[in-house]
């Protein structure tokens, strides 16, 4: 056995990450392994919104109470990943008024505070909406970036000595004694495998979790559950704008930085790796949508993606909206004397540090450490921080990146591709997609780091056929148009499709 630690986490999602720091924050020697990059999985595939709790307050009083209590926790300590918009619920003249009353007693018995506002008042500032609004509140929510909150976490979790491994998947595990010893990982880039001991295994492996479980020969019933979100190319409202009624499709925008993302659905799938969005999807979106926002339409989509829920279905259990947005702590011994093992699924990633908490305490009280929890303590940031730059110094100017971001994000990484950098910078992800900041940090690294022409064309390449997979179910009105420009200058001038030709191997 090549190295061991006390504790292995799987998953580098929003839950994984949030593990892998609490136990480091208690002295826990802790190793995390994610197959792909940080935050690739449902927490990079998801709407963005930190729930003040108000969408669950009627049918999930409890979720929507763990959501309240986790806001005010986020937002004081990750400011970084945090944008604190505040959020609205808006009810229109074709929605059930008696849902209203409910709605505002399920608020007030979590605690969460809603202030009426008049229609005529919001439509000054949110322009976009209805006229036909009934009812409006202000409520505390907020958005969040899941890929900064992953990677802060991280940061955290290195300071206070733990391991991150990305780009690793577990593939088995070593068991002896119906004890959990270590767990065999491939690297994904390599494909070296190696084993590495634990006394402890936590599996964060959100949709992916019955999957791993099964690897120790656990099951776990996982049931995916898809759903499917659109960008727009501008903040459509600076709030985020809920839809007043029992929570259903296309019922929540959600600002971030200079665009919209607008969804969701929520439809079983056969696959935690379901994560591509049609066209017919979309434009049942879009006519949802209109019913909050009537121009929508008219503006301009820039990319669409779908994510895919860890639904906890226990046996007998509801599925899809019906089933709990809760959590579930499942200790493998007490239903298979599995010992040195527990999954955490279910949740949303407003609740991850809390999730987090119940699965370390677990686990700590198992190994003898009796540190308690200081996760709601200690302030976690960026590692690669939006500090103020002049105009002329933007590479990405949709998204505001700095040549000096694009140098922290790849600081300690041997290899990379531009996806991995725009989860740390938002490189790529404003209105133009990348068709303009592509090529010049492309350009750039092959000067700061010296690339060779063929790995420089390879990141150029990649990352521009990543932002094409996005946007092919928009493609229509200006996105359309747009697509042709970005065709035209990476196939007409750049000759995109001859870039992996020998000759360009300098
Ligand atoms: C469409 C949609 C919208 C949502 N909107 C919101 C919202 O607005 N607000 C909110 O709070 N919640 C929202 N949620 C829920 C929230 O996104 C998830 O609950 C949360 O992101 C799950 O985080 P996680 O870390 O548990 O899972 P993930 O982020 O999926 O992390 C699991 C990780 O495990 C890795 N993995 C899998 N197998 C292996 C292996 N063998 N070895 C190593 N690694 C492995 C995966 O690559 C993945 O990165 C939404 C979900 C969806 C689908």
């Amino acid at each position: 056995m090549t190295n061991k630690v006390q504790v292995v986490v799987i998953g580098g999602g929003a839950t994984g990450t949030g593990i892998l720091r609490d136990l480091a924050l208690r002295g826990i020697d802790s190793l995390l392994v994610e197959q792909n990059d940080l935050a690739t999985g449902t927490s990079g595939r998801f709407h963005g919104l930190l729930h003040s709790g108000a969408r669950y307050v009627v049918k999930d009083l409890h979720s929507a109470e763990e959501c309240i209590q986790e806001n005010i926790i986020l937002k004081e300590i990750a400011p970084d990943c945090i944008e604190d918009t505040g959020g609205m619920f808006i009810a229109t003249k074709n929605d059930d008024l008696s849902y209203v009353n409910q709605w505002l007693e399920g608020c007030e018995k979590a605690g969460i505070n809603t202030g009426e506002v008049s229609a005529q008042e919001l439509l000054k500032e949110e322009p976009a909406l209805t006229p036909d609004i009934v009812k409006a509140y202000y409520v505390p929510d907020a958005a969040v970036d899941g890929f900064t909150l992953a990677a802060a976490n991280v940061l955290s979790a290195n300071k206070a000595g733990a391991q991150v491994k990305t780009y690793t998947k577990v593939v088995g595990f070593k068991l002896e004694q119906n004890k959990v010893r270590g767990v065999y990982l491939q690297n994904k880039r390599t494909g070296k495998e190696e084993l590495v001991g634990c006394d402890y295994v936590i599996n964060a492996g959100g949709a992916w979790a019955g999957q791993i479980a099964a690897l120790a020969g656990q099951n776990i019933n996982i049931s995916p559950d898809k759903g499917v979100l659109v960008i727009f190319n501008h903040r459509i409202t600076n709030r985020v704008l809920n839809h007043l009624r029992p929570p259903g499709d296309g019922d929540i925008f959600v600002p971030h930085g200079s665009v919209t993302v607008f969804g969701t659905t929520s439809r079983l799938t056969s696959s935690p790796d379901d994560n591509e969005a049609t066209r017919g999807e979309v434009l049942e979106l879009l006519a949802e949508g209109s019913n909050l926002v009537p121009d929508l339409k008219e503006m301009r989509l820039i990319r669409a993606f779908a994510g895919v829920r860890p639904i906890y279905q226990p046996e007998g259990g509801e599925v899809g909206r019906e089933a709990t947005r809760d959590f579930t702590l499942i200790d493998h011994s007490r239903f298979t004397g599995l010992q040195g093992m527990v999954s955490v699924v279910g949740g949303k990633l407003t609740t991850f540090r809390l999730m987090a908490k119940v699965a370390v305490d677990m686990v700590a009280g198992r190994l003898g450490i009796d540190k308690p929890c200081i996760t709601h303590l200690e302030k976690i940031y960026a590692p690669v921080p939006r500090n103020g730059a002049k105009p002329g110094e933007y590479l990405c100017q949709c998204e505001m990146v700095t040549k000096k971001m694009l140098d922290q994000a790849v600081l300690e990484k041997e290899q990379f591709s531009l996806s991995d950098v725009r989860r740390l910078t938002r490189l790529g992800m404003g209105p133009c997609q990348g068709t303009f900041c592509t090529f010049r940090a492309a350009g750039y690294y092959h000067e700061s780091r010296g690339l060779k022409v063929k790995a420089a064309n390879k990141l150029l390449k990649d990352h521009i056929e990543e932002r094409w997979k996005g946007s092919k179910a928009v493609l229509w009105g200006q996105q359309a148009q747009e697509a042709q420009l970005t065709r035209g200058i990476y196939l007409g001038l750049l000759n995109l499709e001859r870039l992996d030709s020998d000759r360009h191997d300098v």
